[in-house]
């Protein structure tokens, strides 16, 4: 049976779910609105309540990545790797927000970092994880893969792996995957639906290469979706076509 298949044909028990930290501000701000996190919060409660296993990767983006620290004439006084070590520590600032939301809307949940931090959240430990999974928490995972010169997106695809999802759900500000950038080009074609070789050949931007190229060679099937929209979370976890989906 084909990804897409799988997709309408039989509900979807576990998924990872990658949250940019864009989305816990509005467009063009920085910092946390608790208003975006409280929403997005709502609709992964919404989904977690409904029986749906939830991890989510917290993206840091919204205080500081790693790359803008690089400074291509040396003159910048922070050391890249310590600049992305620096990104790693917003995502868990970004965690623990989401955190403190999904409990005050009643959501049992776990907040566990790729780097130790005993006195703030529990360790990544998979197999940890995944009884937090069984038990209905939703594990919020921060700190990206704990090591500088990657993106939340790749830690993204790799805890999808280990933690053996049925779909990497990309969280996204525009509708889904587009020939152009909808923003900018309104004569942009939007795709439902794309194998991993049709994006990587028309280049098409889903996620970071190396996230992508993870994704493709091991079948990760993963849904572009905009999170802005409420309720499409929930449609996407019953299988209603939302977004664009990428599978072989
Ligand atoms: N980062 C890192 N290693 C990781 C994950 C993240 O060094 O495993 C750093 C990197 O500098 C990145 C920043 O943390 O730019 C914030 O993450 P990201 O840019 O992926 O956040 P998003 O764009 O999803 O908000």
């Amino acid at each position: 049976m084909s990804a897409e298949e799988r997709f309408t044909a039989k509900p979807i028990k576990r998924i990872l779910l990658k949250i940019s930290g864009e989305s816990f501000c509005p467009p063009s701000e920085r910092g946390i609105s608790m208003d975006s996190v409280n929403r997005l919060a709502s609709q992964i409660a919404r989904v977690a309540s409904r029986g749906t296993q939830i991890a989510v990767v917290m993206g840091g983006g919204n205080i500081l990545r790693g790359a803008q620290f690089k400074a291509s004439d040396g003159a910048s006084a922070i050391q890249e790797a310590t600049a992305h070590y620096m990104g790693m520590l917003a995502t868990v600032i970004n965690g623990s927000a989401l955190h403190d939301a999904l409990e005050s809307q009643g959501r049992p949940t776990r907040l566990m970092t790729a780097i130790q931090m005993d006195a703030v959240a529990e360790p990544y430990i998979r197999r940890r994880a995944l009884r937090h999974l069984e038990k209905g928490r939703v594990v919020v995972l921060a700190g990206g893969m704990g090591t500088p010169f990657v993106t939340t997106d790749t830690a993204a695809a790799q805890r999808a792996l280990e933690l053996e999802v049925d779909y990497l759900f990309k969280a996204t500000k525009v509708d889904g995957v587009y020939s152009a950038d909808p923003n900018k080009d309104p004569s942009a074609v939007f795709y439902p639906q794309l194998t991993f070789e049709d994006a990587i050949s028309q280049n098409l931007r889903v996620m970071d290469q190396e996230a992508f190229a993870k994704c493709r060679d091991h079948n990760m099937p993963v849904l572009v979706f905009n999170f802005r929209i409420d309720g499409n979370l929930d449609r996407a976890v019953r299988g209603e076509r939302v977004g664009t989906l990428i599978c072989d």
